[in-house]
């Protein structure tokens, strides 16, 4: 049975009569993209980028300043940790159209201040119980289809959403806002519109000739033929009806009514302009898929890490089981003392073995036995160690370990291991809270590429995700990631939470596809081992090591560590690919929690435009 809340009309509560009520919509404007704010709305309009923010009283960090203004304008509000992840989260929809929204999915993580625990929600998309093992094959070759553009822009890829119901469930749980309350600052961004920066025209323009390839894209996103321009105000009074409703009627506005046969409609039909050549393959999507979907209340991955509690996202994730046991390895070498090139060649070779241990044994574990606890097994993870050689990186791909038979002592390694085609994309986006009661969320949510499918769905302003391309795109009955009907796709999202004796000491994630597992994991180390402030951890340069051949970097990391790891056998080559821009990995948020109740909230400095941290009372 779908989950829906039976808060959907909700009466009057404590919190509704928060003064976030008195944000509701103004009426819709005729074109998506219009010019220059007047001074006046300027100020309206918060654009401030600011990496860092120190306080007390709460804390967001997300890509973005409208949507870290509308957190923390909830949680100034009264709202809690939820109500404002919610809020914030609905409004990266509006302004990061192209990597989240209510047309896609995630994972969130929740630390709650009153027990102690954490808890999390697996909002994941789902394939279409009629999906064939081999979707992804185009029938007129016999061979996959090529998989950018052609694959990603599609109805095939289009997996049941989970985002609304993520939301809608979040705040049934822990929150304390009606999901209609929650929606309302997002409202107001779509309806008053956002003003346009590099990283959104960058985005549309790579995404030129896939949104060109749907009318309903391309009027939404290529008003009068081209990207929004830089600095003009983008509005999107369709998305502010469709979240109005959905806030007003509740799931079933989403899973079962117009809305969802509209949706059905054009992942079977898509509706393309005459002139694309893309082929954009129709899928499966059935309005009982929809009226079927439900999230999954989860226990979260643990471990513990040099006195850290550290606690990740379970499968469907593949997040918490891999940045685990990778960080389970690297507690058996004293990283802080190894000196930096040293501690960098261990974390890229415990990256390696865990990777190579994704591949073989994660997936949706409502389809396949996932060895979660062995993964995560200290005994486990002292044998994985050995196939580390302190002065040579080990050949790649090596081999997935035993998980049914290990007992920690090293056995000569084994190291011919297969590598996962690596399809993912630099997408999604993150965001960390946390309330003055101590709450806090981590939520890491997507629609898979940037501009996930390329099919807004017509009249509602929201792009539906291409989440079902995180299968394995060619059929293997011993691959746990194979494509099933009904299973959901393994991702590498990995919201985390760390507590120290018992209480928050930092909450972080980032997107960037499979990049997102060693992003946290570096982040982890360069602050717990290698002495870095959070600041430092998260400005610091990346490379990213998933059991390939090469090491992916940044050009700063491999001007500052390339001949020494070199060396030592890595082969490091620049981060970027033909479909994106930028030659930079994730972009990553996270909150430091130090002692009486101090806040340190954090978001890139400069990647993918810089982020947007701010605390409720600024120290
Ligand atoms: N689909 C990816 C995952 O679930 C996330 C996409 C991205 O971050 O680029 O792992």
């Amino acid at each position: 049975m779908p989950h829906f809340s039976s808060r959907i009309a909700a009466t009057a509560s404590a919190a509704s009569s928060l003064a976030v009520a008195a944000a509701l919509l103004v009426p819709p404007v005729t074109s998506a993209a219009s010019a220059a704010p007047s001074a006046s709305d300027e100020r309206a309009r918060p654009t401030a980028k600011i990496p860092t923010a120190v306080g007390t009283g709460g804390a967001i960090s997300t890509v973005d300043p409208e949507a870290s203004a509308a957190g923390l304008k909830v949680l100034r509000q009264g709202g809690n940790a939820v109500d404002a992840a919610v809020a914030a989260a609905a409004t990266l929809g509006v302004t990061e159209p192209y990597s989240a929204g209510i047309g896609g999915g995630g994972y969130f993580v929740y630390y709650n201040a009153r027990t102690g625990k954490v808890r999390t929600i697996d909002g994941r998309e789902t394939a279409p119980a009629t999906m064939p093992t081999d979707a992804f094959i185009d029938p007129a070759t016999g061979k996959p289809w090529n998989f950018t553009p052609e694959l990603v822009t599609s109805g095939v890829s289009v997996g049941t959403p989970g985002t609304p119901a993520t939301w809608d469930r979040a705040l049934d749980r822990w929150g304390t806002l009606t999901l209609d309350e929650a929606l309302r600052p997002a409202i107001k961004v779509a309806t008053r519109g956002f003003e346009v920066d590099e990283t959104f025209r960058q985005q549309t323009l790579d995404n030129e000739i896939r949104f060109r390839a749907f009318k309903a894209t391309r009027k939404l996103f290529l008003p009068g033929g081209d990207a929004p321009q830089v600095g003009s105000v983008f509005k999107n009074p369709q998305l502010a009806r469709t979240y109005t409703r959905l806030g007003q009627q509740g799931l079933p506005y989403f899973y079962r009514g117009k809305l969802a046969a509209l949706m059905v409609d054009v992942v079977r039909h898509p509706r393309t302009t005459s002139t694309t050549k893309l082929p954009v393959p129709p899928g499966h999507l059935s309005r009982k898929d929809l009226r079927t979907y439900s999230v999954k209340d989860q226990r979260p991955t643990k471990i513990s890490y040099r006195g850290h509690d550290i606690y990740g996202m379970a499968p469907s994730s593949s997040g918490g089981t891999t940045v685990g046991e990778a960080l389970n390895i690297l507690e058996r070498y004293p990283l802080g003392t190894l000196g930096t090139t040293s501690a960098l060649h261990h974390y890229l070779e415990a990256s390696a073995l865990a990777f190579a241990d994704r591949g073989k044994y994660v997936g949706d574990p409502a389809f396949v036995d996932v060895p979660t606890k062995q993964l995560l097994d200290d005994t486990y993870a002292a044998e994985r160690a050995c196939a580390i050689n302190p002065a040579k990186a080990m050949p790649k791909p090596t081999a997935a370990g035993d998980v049914t038979s290990y007992d920690g002592v090293c056995a000569p390694a084994t190291t011919k291991g297969a590598v996962d085609a690596d399809t993912e994309n630099i997408s999604t986006t993150n965001l960390t809270v946390a309330d003055k009661w101590g709450n806090v969320v981590e939520y890491t949510l997507t629609i898979e590429q940037t501009g996930g499918s390329g099919q807004v769905v017509p009249r509602h302003g929201f792009l539906l995700n291409n989440e079902l391309t995180d299968f394995s795109t060619v059929y293997d009955a011993a691959d746990p990631n194979r494509i099933q009907p009904g299973k959901r796709p393994r991702s590498s999202m990995s919201p985390t939470i760390v507590l120290k004796d018992g209480k928050p000491f930092l909450a972080l994630g980032s997107p960037g596809g499979s990049t997102i597992i060693t992003t946290v994991l570096q982040m982890v180390m360069n602050r717990i081992d290698l002495g870095m402030s959070i600041e430092e951890a998260i400005a610091a340069p990346r490379a990213t090591q998933r059991n390939g051949v090469n090491t992916t970097a940044e050009p700063a990391f491999i001007s500052a560590y390339g001949p020494a790891l070199s060396a030592l056998g890595h082969t490091l080559v620049p981060a970027g690919d033909a479909f994106t821009s930028a030659a930079e990995i994730g972009a990553a948020t996270a909150i430091e929690f130090g002692p009486g109740g101090l806040m340190t909230a954090v978001a890139e400095p400069t990647r993918r435009g810089g982020g947007a941290a701010r605390v409720v009372d600024r120290q």
